[in-house]
């Protein structure tokens, strides 16, 4: 029960503990959900987060635009 479809960034690397201060780098919107990738900003330590809310399918922002 413990799979996950998300493969772990090449450049995580295990470091001495602490509490890592995650930073948003980027966020994308997949049919998983908001996919995140962070940062930590106290040792540049790398995370893959998802976000499955329940917020239904995207809706658009403005109307279409063009011909
Ligand atoms: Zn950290």
């Amino acid at each position: 029960m413990a799979s996950s479809t998300l493969e772990q960034h090449p450049q995580t690397r295990p470091i001495a503990v602490h509490e890592h201060g995650w930073a948003t780098e980027s966020r994308h919107v997949t049919s998983e959900g908001i996919v995140r990738y962070v940062r930590c900003t106290a040792c540049g330590s790398r995370r893959v987060d998802v976000e499955r809310a329940p917020i239904g399918p995207p809706e658009p922002a403005s109307a279409v635009v063009g011909r």
